[in-house]
């Protein structure tokens, strides 16, 4: 006897695609099998004519920003996850922040703690480094499941930047206890100058966003923090790749064998510049910003060729109001956009429909991957037998207009406002329990629960 059998359905994972029936027992993939069987279940969902894929594992986001103490984002742990589980997200990795002078662990203790009890899927937490101070806390924060830990190569003027010294120093320690680092990579001189002369030039529009930070600053900081990471051995995982020349250097260094592994995101892939000249520019800053087509081309040619492992949102959700209403000078626009409902429809219909990647290269790139890059492999991201029944039951054929409305943020735009996609997440599932089907949220909103991860366990 199941607690749910889902049958007739058509099972992707990232080694291939076969019809068969999936039967769970207490939250686990308990079976899997072929052809007719007489078996009872309490709940039996068909999936004729359905794909079947292991949840979405989405492994940069930020849900309920907080500044100076005070919520900042339009969404809540609560209705950020249950916006993501809408898109067939079952497990996120959000950030918890070091402030300066403070220490990391009580960051990631405090941030912990805001978001148990509140999650609607399930959760772990990177680290954010933004001072060398407390090092020493590094093994306890991989005991207690943190393995990997940001660092950003920019905003100084924000106090968050480790300088190259540090960073070294950082690197060492992070691959001494065995843990692995995550690069934001800009060049700090660059930004911060081209940002300064474009304020001193009155250069107020959305677009000088761009122009702030150019291709070069990306390649110059990922050629930089590479080199670090082949003098320290630690593994090197580069965040939101946007440019073509970023995606180049990720290529060189994985020919010569160096740890290193890099993501991209939705909109580098489906939006350009050319999304700043609108009336609604402003609300598409996000750093890095977007690029030119031919960076589009060519990071599209990164994914399908295996050299970006995966794709992720760096979900960010801000109201109007939040981002100025478009009255404000490109410098003082909050940063981000949300993309986390959206990410799984958006990169079925643009890389699957298309024929650029498979239905196993799309599991691969949203789930198996990014579960394997940050030691949730195989409880998550895979549909083996005797793991999480966390699963996308997806109809490939059902059209959508994505509009704000549609959709389950609590603001009134989208970046992919008017976007036309064929197929849709129907019902996602965490553990065995059902939490949307068809357009509702069914399942519990608070019985996600945090994921402590183990150690990298990629390819070396
Ligand atoms: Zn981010």
């Amino acid at each position: 006897m199941f607690d749910l059998l889902i049958k007739n359905g058509t099972l992707v994972d990232s080694h291939g695609m076969y019809h068969a029936n999936l039967g769970i027992t207490e939250g686990k993939i308990s079976t899997i099998y072929q052809g007719n069987k007489s078996v009872s279940a309490e709940k039996v969902i068909d999936a004729a004519n359905k794909l079947v894929f292991p949840g979405i594992v989405d492994t940069h986001v930020h849900f309920q920003l907080q500044d100076l103490g005070k919520i900042i984002s339009t969404d809540t742990f609560n209705s950020g996850t249950q916006a993501a589980a809408f898109g067939g997200v079952t497990t996120i990795i959000d950030f918890a922040d070091q402030k300066r002078g403070e220490s990391p662990l009580k960051g990631f203790l405090d941030r912990k703690k805001s978001a148990d009890g509140q999650v609607a899927i399930d959760y772990s937490l990177h680290v954010s480094k933004t001072d060398l101070e407390y090092l020493d806390e590094i093994p306890e924060l991989i005991k207690r499941g943190v393995t990997s830990f940001k660092f950003f190569t920019t905003y100084d003027w924000r106090n968050l930047d480790l300088t190259d010294t540090e960073l070294v120093q950082f690197f060492k320690n992070v691959r001494k206890n065995r843990g692995f680092v995550i690069g934001h990579c800009e060049n700090n001189s660059m930004v911060k100058t081209y940002r300064e002369q474009l304020i001193q030039d009155n250069k107020e529009d959305p677009i000088y966003h761009a122009h702030s930070r150019p291709h070069l600053a990306e390649e110059e900081a990922i050629q930089r923090v590479m080199l670090f990471a082949r003098r320290t051995g630690v593994h090197l995982h580069i965040a939101h790749i946007s440019t073509k020349e970023g995606g180049d250097l990720l290529a060189q260094a994985k020919q010569n064998n160096l740890r290193v592994t890099g993501e991209t995101c939705p909109h580098y892939l489906l939006l350009n510049e050319k999304a700043y000249t609108t009336p609604d520019g402003y609300l598409n800053l996000m750093s890095p910003p977007l690029r030119h087509t031919k960076d589009q081309q060519a990071l599209i040619n990164q994914v399908q060729s295996g050299v970006i492992d995966t794709i992720i949102t760096d979900h960010c959700e801000f109201s109007r109001e939040r981002k100025g209403n478009g009255k404000l000078p490109f410098h003082q626009v909050t940063n981000g956009i949300p993309g986390i409902e959206t990410s799984l429809p958006l990169i079925h219909d643009f890389l699957v429909n298309s024929n650029k990647i498979s239905y196993p290269g799309l599991v691969q790139l949203l789930s198996t991957n990014p579960a394997k890059l940050f030691g949730l492999y195989p409880q998550k991201g895979s549909l083996q037998t005797g793991t999480d029944a966390d699963l996308v039951i997806f109809d490939p054929s059902v059209r959508k207009t994505i509009t704000p409305d549609i959709l389950h943020y609590n603001i009134d735009w989208n970046p992919y406002t008017n976007f036309q996609v064929t197929g849709w997440p129907l019902i996602t599932i965490l553990r065995g329990n059902v939490l949307c089907e068809d357009g509702d949220f069914v399942g519990e909103s608070n019985e996600g629960k945090f994921l402590k991860r183990d150690h990298l366990n990629y390819g070396h």
